[in-house]
């Protein structure tokens, strides 16, 4: 092996005093004072959208406009597409060693010179805090970067028997056509590695960044530029999916979609691919990582203080709004009376959303209008439900920024659609159950909902963590005994779910990579 061996880049504090601090606080002053310029990137140029306007604004103070993107038109969506097909041969004859240097000198950047721009971009733009930029921005996509380039190294390395007489050998290539990538707002990271990826791999893309990302996604493409990313191999194209998705997905060399974003956009996507099917060279890989109602189960052995402040900080860090974030709680009555409820309504009342570029706010605001109005539904429908008694939040103010306070929520009827509904915001559902009902609980949980991302169960009790993680084989991709079922790791907890919530192809692993690959079985005969 050639590569170096990864280690996760560590997090910074970014401590009161520390010259980190200052110099994140810097340029976080720099960037907001600056109308961005939020161009398109095809072919190796930026490229002014000929389509409608997008204005980008700081979600928690939506009167402040960061930058206007536009549109791609029909026409610039096929030119993305061109350019990819044009850098193809090239990249994908490029030795990996050479590719990889491009991705491995983008994470350097990332961690030095760059950090604070990936991060204050983040912060404003998307309306993380800090620490939420620092672990997403910086850290995962740095960790993504680097750890790609491993996997990919050991894929590559993997080679067939071969006897006297007889050379096997496996030709790893990249997937006969160009892959098409639709990115998320919530995670720089993951909006970083769904292109990254499959390029690392030798295949060309076309990046549809979500319209409420594009700082950070302008950012993103600036820095693979500075690492020497060739023209063409990644075609960002900025726009509503429908428009941009129907031209892209319609061409015969499409090969691969990698998309994370809702369940019914990715089952769309899916139908699509269906429709053409009979007109793409090759059946194109599809990998997308979609919904999730991700669960806390606790037993009657669950430690108190843990598991409330489990259930305060997977449901109400980043405003609720990881696909991975805490949406339902099950929590037995001997422990919701002997302190969890008092103590994680507390802490939900304590938790101070508003502006994150002042550190000492715990979150942000939602990201947009369309999120803020589906919160404020919500509460509207529960307000008048006799099943539900909301014990903090329950109310939001859209005045300044799109805010929408901490929201915990006991409900008596575990079939609540509190149990079942994403909401992708900083509500959570509470059901308090009789403790000998704890197995029964667990079964419904497991099904109810029709995601399977991630879960975790409290329980100290040996045997019943033994049983119930058994019971709960199906329920969620990431499953977590004792911890928040938030903040996976790249290398250490690959992430990803399956039914609802996708296609399981492991984020941060080779197991995802491998998607970007066609092998060919060469035998020879001396
Ligand atoms: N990987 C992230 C986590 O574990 C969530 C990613 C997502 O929101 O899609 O919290």
């Amino acid at each position: 092996f050639t590569v170096p061996t990864p280690v996760n880049e560590p997090v910074c504090d970014y401590a009161p005093g520390s010259a980190e601090r200052d110099s994140l606080l810097n340029r976080l002053g720099e960037l907001a004072k600056t109308q961005h310029v939020l161009d398109m990137h095809i072919g190796g140029k930026d490229r002014r959208g000929g389509g409608e306007e997008i204005k980008v604004v700081q979600p928690h103070k939506h009167a402040h406009v960061l930058g206007v993107a536009h549109a791609a038109t029909s026409e610039q969506a096929a030119d993305a597409v061109a350019a990819a097909k044009k850098a193809a041969p090239a990249w994908s004859r490029m030795p990996f060693e050479d590719r990889a240097a491009i991705f491995l000198k983008a994470a350097e950047l990332l961690a030095g010179p760059w950090r604070d721009t990936i991060n204050g971009a983040t912060i404003l733009g998307q309306s993380k805090t800090a620490m939420q930029a620092e672990i997403d921005a910086a850290c995962e996509l740095i960790d993504f970067l680097r750890f790609n380039v491993h996997f990919a190294e050991q894929i590559y390395s993997k080679q067939a028997i071969s006897s006297k007489g007889l050379w096997n050998r496996t030709d790893h290539r990249p997937l006969d056509g160009f892959v098409y990538a639709v990115t998320p707002f919530n995670f720089t990271a993951i909006a970083g590695n769904l292109p990254t990826s499959p390029a690392l791999m030798g295949n060309t893309v076309v990046w549809k960044p979500a319209s409420t990302q594009l700082l950070s996604a302008h950012f993103t493409m600036q820095v693979l530029r500075a690492a020497g990313l060739p023209d063409g191999v990644i075609n960002m194209v900025h726009g509503p999916g429908p428009e941009i998705s129907d031209v892209v997905m319609s061409d015969k060399d499409l090969s691969g979609v990698h998309f994370t974003g809702s369940t019914a956009v990715f089952q769309h996507l899916w139908k699509t691919v269906g429709t053409n099917i009979a007109n793409y060279r090759s059946y194109p890989r599809l990998v997308g990582e979609t919904g999730g109602k991700d669960f806390i189960i606790a037993h009657e052995s669950a430690n108190i203080d843990e598991l409330a402040v489990a259930i305060v900080r997977g449901s109400f860090e980043y405003q609720g709004q990881k696909c991975s974030a805490v949406s339902r709680s099950y929590v037995p009555r001997s422990l919701w009376e002997a302190g969890v409820r008092d103590k994680v309504v507390q802490m939900a009342r304590d938790v101070s959303y508003g502006d994150p570029t002042d550190f000492s706010n715990f979150g942000g605001a939602v990201i947009d209008k369309r999120a803020f109005d589906k919160h404020t539904a919500l509460f509207d429908r529960v307000s008048g439900d006799d099943s539900c008694e909301v014990l903090a939040g329950g109310t939001a103010d859209d005045s300044v920024g799109y805010f929408v306070d901490p929201t915990v929520i006991e409900c008596s009827d575990p079939t609540h659609e509190l149990f079942h509904t994403e909401y992708f915001g900083p509500i959570v559902g509470v059901h308090v159950f009789e403790d000998n009902a704890f197995d029964s609980v667990v079964n419904q949980a497991a099904d109810i909902a029709p995601y399977a991302l991630t879960g975790a169960l409290f329980a100290t009790d040996r045997e019943v963590i033994g049983r119930t993680s058994e019971a709960l084989r199906f329920a969620a991709g990431n499953y977590y005994i004792n911890d928040k079922p938030t903040g996976a790791v790249v290398g250490q907890q690959p992430f990803g779910g399956s039914r609802g919530s996708g296609t399981n192809d492991k984020a941060g692993s080779w197991q995802n990579l491998v998607r970007w690959v066609s092998p060919r079985s060469i035998k020879e005969n001396f």
